[in-house]
């Protein structure tokens, strides 16, 4: 434990970890219906490659990155196409997203697979195959790796690499089994990253309630000069300002990112995907998947993505009696699902199907008593409270002075407020009310410029017209000339021969 530091608050949560890492990771039953979030990452959506009635190969690219942020998505197995559209997805709005939607062929065909060496690559094209892998964090944020593995524009040097093993969530072990049973691809994974990003140390830090896996870690790490520490089992010591803090002792000051203070955090499955990139030729087409709480047998699923949740919860033995809601994420920073038909994602490292005894209990909300509590415990060291209050009010301008955006939605001031006030979820409602107020600002300012550009094209087009029509005009006389004197005018009348009838007739003029 030495060298290690601490982080304000927390929280000793009730474990629930043995009920799902007693089994070694099994394989998922390969589903006859794939329905493939576009989606799957944060940043821009990808662009669909494909349409419906295509053939694709397991591996096949059916999405492509569209802009900086954002990752490719993958056809988890071969088949038809059999739509592009919008279907459920897990997302707390409960709002559907594209999709394509595969019927599986039962052939499992894969694409060429190409390992590559990347010390032979350019590190841009290093950073560009994992983007078009689909390489994103697998804690549950879901960030392109590709981003992440780019310094530039924060430090020029990085100190620190950590690799995070911390899995404070009180149900989830996906990361705990992975790093039980394929540490070593871990571990090449994490070569990759320090191939890109020369760290002076790397770190890997693992809640010391998991000594199966800091033992597997460790033996891997040997020879390699990556060190190995457990870290104390307190919630959240797997978010990633407070792991920065437990193993460096740097803050990461309010509204910055951890490598702005020469420090970079990836998870463990993010690391193993890397390395199947890289060195197997294979895309993020799966990932580990924890089925807890109230079901017969839980345990962890590597599952193909695209695959319903209703699924893997077939393949731990169906739902005991007594579910009250499902839960993907942990309890504490997780969400709540509408339907067990929405499609395993990237960012899927757990679904729990809660019981009561996994729910607060559902208990009057009562008015703030100003306890304190829940600053005691916030590991963001925001005032919880002030942020309520705002929050309620809509004073969001005020909520933004007290920090809302470095909330992380831990759930720790929710989790020991006496008055039982859900503080998350005026969070949440505030964030989403900023953000909505944005986008709404930017349409509106879209809509100003549009109509300007709109206004100058009119004049500009008006101004053409005008300097056309003043060329074509034969030149006018100009208004001092010396006008005819009559006598003139009388000379050049007589000089003119005279109409003749018929021209007289033909121009319709009456004759005396
Ligand atoms: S814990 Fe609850 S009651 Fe106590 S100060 Fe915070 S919001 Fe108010
Ligand atoms: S949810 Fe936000 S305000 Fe509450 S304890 Fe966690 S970081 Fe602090």
């Amino acid at each position: 434990m030495s060298g290690l530091f601490s982080f304000h608050g927390g929280l000793k949560t009730v474990r629930h970890k043995t009920e799902s890492n007693r089994e070694a990771i099994r394989a998922s039953v390969l589903p006859q219906r794939l329905t493939v979030p576009l989606r799957q990452h944060i940043g821009a959506i990808a662009k669909p490659l494909v349409q419906a009635g295509d053939r694709v190969l397991k591996g096949q690219m059916i999405g492509q990155p569209d802009g900086y942020i954002s990752a490719a998505v993958h056809a988890p197995t071969s088949g038809v196409v059999k739509a592009v559209d919008q279907r459920p997805v897990p997302h707390p709005s409960g709002l559907p997203d594209w999709c394509v939607t595969i019927d599986s062929d039962g052939e499992e065909r894969w694409i060429a697979r190409e390992p590559v060496d990347y010390r032979r690559l350019h590190p841009s094209a290093l950073r560009n195959l994992l983007r078009n892998a689909g390489v994103v964090g697998l804690g549950g944020a879901a960030f392109p790796s590709a981003v992440k593995l780019n310094l530039s524009g924060h430090c020029e040097r990085l100190e620190t690499l950590i690799l995070n093993g911390a899995e404070c969530e009180p149900w989830i072990t996906c990361d705990d089994r992975i790093m039980r049973e394929r540490a070593a691809e871990i571990v090449a994974g994490l070569h990759v990253m320090v191939h890109l990003l020369e760290p002076r140390e790397v770190l890997i830090g693992i809640e010391d309630d998991k000594p199966e896996a800091i033992a597997a870690m460790t033996a891997a790490c040997a020879g390699t000069g990556y060190a190995v520490r457990a870290v104390p089992t307190r919630y959240p010591s797997g978010s990633v300002k407070q792991l920065v803090r437990l193993l460096t002792g740097k803050e990461t000051p309010v509204d910055s990112l951890p490598v702005d203070v020469g420090v970079q955090c990836f998870n463990v499955a993010t690391a193993y995907t890397v390395h199947r990139a890289v060195e197997c030729g294979e895309p993020v087409i799966s990932r580990i998947v924890t089925i807890a709480g109230h079901v017969n047998q839980p345990r962890n699923i590597e599952s193909l993505l695209g695959a319903p949740f209703a699924g893997l919860v077939a393949q731990c033995g169906g739902y005991r009696d007594g579910v009250e809601r499902l839960i993907m994420g942990g309890p504490m920073m997780g969400f709540a699902l509408h339907s067990d038909e929405v499609p395993v994602t990237k960012a899927t490292n757990c679904v729990l199907a809660a019981g009561a005894a996994e729910l607060a209990p559902e208990q009057p909300v009562m008015p703030c008593i100003r306890c304190g509590a829940c600053v005691e415990v916030c590991p963001a060291d925001l005032l919880p409270q002030q942020l309520y209050w705002h929050a309620r009010a809509k004073e969001f301008d005020k909520a933004q002075d007290y920090h809302l955006f470095s909330c992380i939605e831990c759930g720790c001031c929710s989790y020991v407020c006496p008055s039982r006030i859900p503080l998350v979820q005026y969070y949440r409602y505030a964030k989403n009310e900023i953000w909505a107020q944005e986008k709404e600002k930017q349409k509106a300012e879209l809509a100003r410029q549009r109509h300007q550009a709109r206004q100058e094209r009119l004049e500009r087009e008006k101004q053409e017209r005008e300097a056309k029509l003043r060329q074509k005009a034969p030149p006018r006389a100009e208004p001092n000339a010396e006008k005819p004197s009559i006598e003139t005018a009388v000379a050049r009348a007589k000089a003119a021969p005279a109409p003749s009838l018929a021209t007289a007739a033909g121009t319709g003029q009456q004759t005396d």
